[in-house]
């Protein structure tokens, strides 16, 4: 049945948003983020192509997608690639977890929450770099044979004043195994002595033999992936200086994930 309403004086009150107020709370406490939008990789093959259609598949009867290629030298394979990296800034805020119904020893995940301008409408799977914060990265990685050896994530130098002054440092700790016995030596392998941070990579000053693979503590900003979208549909109708209704975007908020909790 349609349901339509009666007639009522709805005009008295107006409580409007002011859409002016929220860019101004982004643009003065939002942190900048290195912002990569998401897309799906248009790789994929179809089974006909591959020669691996099935018998039910007949002359009219499209083939199916199959998986992204692996050669796709975009997306290598993983079916998302990453595109219009812009630096913007949105407010995080939230940064919570439960820690009720976590397994006792296990890595706990939390969401934070990033609001952001209604231009800067996420994606699903759009990643942000919190370029004004560090976290620390623990990593362990195969000697690649030459003399510089980029990590996981850019390696972070960060100043520190402690009791002898200030100290600017990227990695806390690292060592190594040796290639041949796989046995870590009781070796710790300092920044400044056997290797420096380059353009974020280590750089070797004075590689150990032998070595088969590294570990290294270290820091890196921490990059997030978005999740959720909890309030990401957010319109509002406005009549400030405007004798009729306007139609205003508000600022959105999605929730994200750590990325390396989530991806190989
Ligand atoms: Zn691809």
């Amino acid at each position: 049945m349609l349901l339509p309403l009666p007639s009522r004086n709805l005009a008295k009150a107006r409580v409007d948003f002011s859409a002016d107020d929220f860019a101004t709370l982004i643009a003065q406490k939002g942190l900048n983020l290195r912002w990569r939008q998401a897309a799906e990789c248009p790789c994929s093959a179809r089974t006909a192509d591959l020669n691996l259609d099935l018998n039910f598949v007949g002359a009219n009867e499209q083939s199916i997608d199959n998986q992204y290629n692996n050669e796709c030298p975009v997306c290598d394979g993983k079916g998302i690639l990453y595109h219009s990296e812009q630096s913007i800034q949105g407010v995080v805020s939230s940064a919570a977890g439960d820690y009720l119904n976590a397994r006792f020893g296990g890595y706990h995940d939390g969401v934070i929450n990033i609001s952001l301008n209604p231009e800067h409408l996420p994606n699903f799977g759009d990643k942000f770099e919190l370029l004004d914060s560090v976290m620390v990265y623990s990593q362990a990685i195969e000697d690649n044979g030459q003399n510089t050896l980029p990590l996981r994530f850019p390696i972070v130098r960060r100043t520190m004043t402690l009791a002898g002054g200030d100290v600017t440092v990227g990695v806390l700790y690292a060592t190594f195994a040796d290639a041949t016995t796989n046995v870590t030596q009781a070796v710790e392998l300092t920044e400044g002595v056997d290797f420096q941070v380059t353009n974020g990579e280590i750089e070797w000053l004075n590689k150990p033999a032998n070595a088969g693979k590294f570990t290294f503590s270290y820091y890196a900003h921490p990059t997030y992936i978005c999740v959720a979208f909890p309030n990401s549909v957010r319109d509002t109708h406005i009549r400030k200086k405007s004798p009729v209704d306007r139609h205003a975007p508000l600022p959105v908020r999605v929730q994200c994930k750590l990325e390396f909790l989530g991806e190989s």
